[in-house]
C-alpha cells in the first residue's frame, strides 16, 4: 500500500494565500485575514483558474507502482516538477517491492502466477548482474509493477483538475486510490486544504453534470438522456 507524506513546503493556507494576491491587484487590504479567506474564495467560486496556481503543494509519494506514476507524468499543466526513484542507482538484483491488484490478491492461483513471475524476473536480474551486465542495462527488466517513489512539487489548480480525471470510475484502480490518498493527506494538512478537497476534488461528471465517458458507469446520465 503506497503512502503520501505532505511535506512542510506545502501552503499552509491556500485560500487565504490566494486571497492575498488577488488583494495586491485590487488595491485592497491585506493585511486582514478574514478579507484575504472571503476574497479567496471568491476567486475559487468564480472560477479564477490562474489564481488557484498559488498555492503549492510538495509531497513524497511512495510505495505504489512504477505504471501508476507512468500515469500521473501526463499530467504537465502548470509545470510540475518531479523526480522519481532511480533504476540505475538503487539496487533492485537483491528483489524489489511490488504492487499487487486486488483481484489478484483474492485469487490464490493468480497469486501463485503474479508472484512468480516477479521471483523470476528477480532471478534472471542477479544472473545478468553475475555476468558482469551493468545495473542500467538489468533494469530494462523491471516491470511496471514494481513500487517506486515521487518527490513531487505542484499547485492546487494541477490537483484539482487531476482529480476530475482520476476520480472517475473508469480510471486505472491504482490512480482513483492514489487521489484518495493525496486528498487525505492534503485534508489532514490544514483546514483551508480540508475545506478545498471537499468542495473542489471531484469526478469530471459533478463538475460537467452529466458523463463525457464513452462507456459510463452510470453515476450520472449521459449528456444525450
Ligand atoms: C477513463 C480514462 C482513460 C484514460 N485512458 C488513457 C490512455 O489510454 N492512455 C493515456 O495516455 N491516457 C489515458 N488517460 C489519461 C488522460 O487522457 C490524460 O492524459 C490525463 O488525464 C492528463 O492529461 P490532462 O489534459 O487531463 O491533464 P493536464 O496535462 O494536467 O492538463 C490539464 C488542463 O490544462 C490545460 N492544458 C494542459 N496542457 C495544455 C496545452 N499544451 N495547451 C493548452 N492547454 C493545456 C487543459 O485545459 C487541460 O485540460 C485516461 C483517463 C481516463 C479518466
Amino acid at each position: 500500500m503506497g503512502t503520501i507524506l505532505i511535506q512542510k513546503e506545502t501552503t499552509p493556507d491556500p485560500i487565504s494565500l490566494i486571497g492575498r494576491e488577488a488583494g495586491v491587484c485590487w488595491g485592497a487590504d491585506i493585511t486582514d485575514p478574514e478579507k484575504n479567506y472571503k476574497r479567496g474564495m471568491g476567486c475559487l467560486t468564480s472560477g479564477h483558474g490562474r489564481t488557484w496556481e498559488y498555492p503549492q503543494v510538495y509531497v513524497v509519494m511512495d510505495g505504489y507502482s512504477a505504471r501508476v506514476f507512468r500515469e500521473f507524468y501526463t499530467h504537465i499543466a502548470g509545470g510540475p516538477s518531479r523526480l522519481q526513484a532511480s533504476t540505475r542507482y538503487i539496487d533492485y538484483e537483491t528483489g524489489f517491492a511490488y504492487v499487487t491488484p486486488p483481484k489478484v490478491e483474492k485469487n490464490e492461483e493468480a497469486r501463485a502466477v503474479y508472484d512468480g513471475a516477479m521471483a523470476d524476473i528477480t532471478s534472471a536480474l542477479q544472473k545478468l548482474e553475475a555476468l558482469g551486465i551493468p545495473r542500467e542495462d538489468c533494469g530494462m527488466l523491471l516491470p511496471l509493477g514494481m513500487e517506486s517513489k515521487v518527490v513531487l512539487r505542484t499547485n492546487l489548480r494541477n490537483l484539482i483538475d487531476m482529480s476530475h480525471q482520476r476520480l472517475c470510475t473508469r480510471a486505472y484502480w491504482e490512480y482513483r486510490d492514489l487521489m484518495r490518498d493525496l486528498m487525505e493527506g492534503l485534508s489532514s494538512y490544514s483546514q483551508e486544504w480540508n475545506t478545498l478537497v471537499d468542495s473542489y476534488f471531484v469526478p469530471k461528471c459533478d463538475v460537467t453534470g452529466f458523463c463525457t465517458e464513452a462507456k459510463s458507469c452510470g453515476r450520472r446520465p449521459k449528456k444525450e438522456a
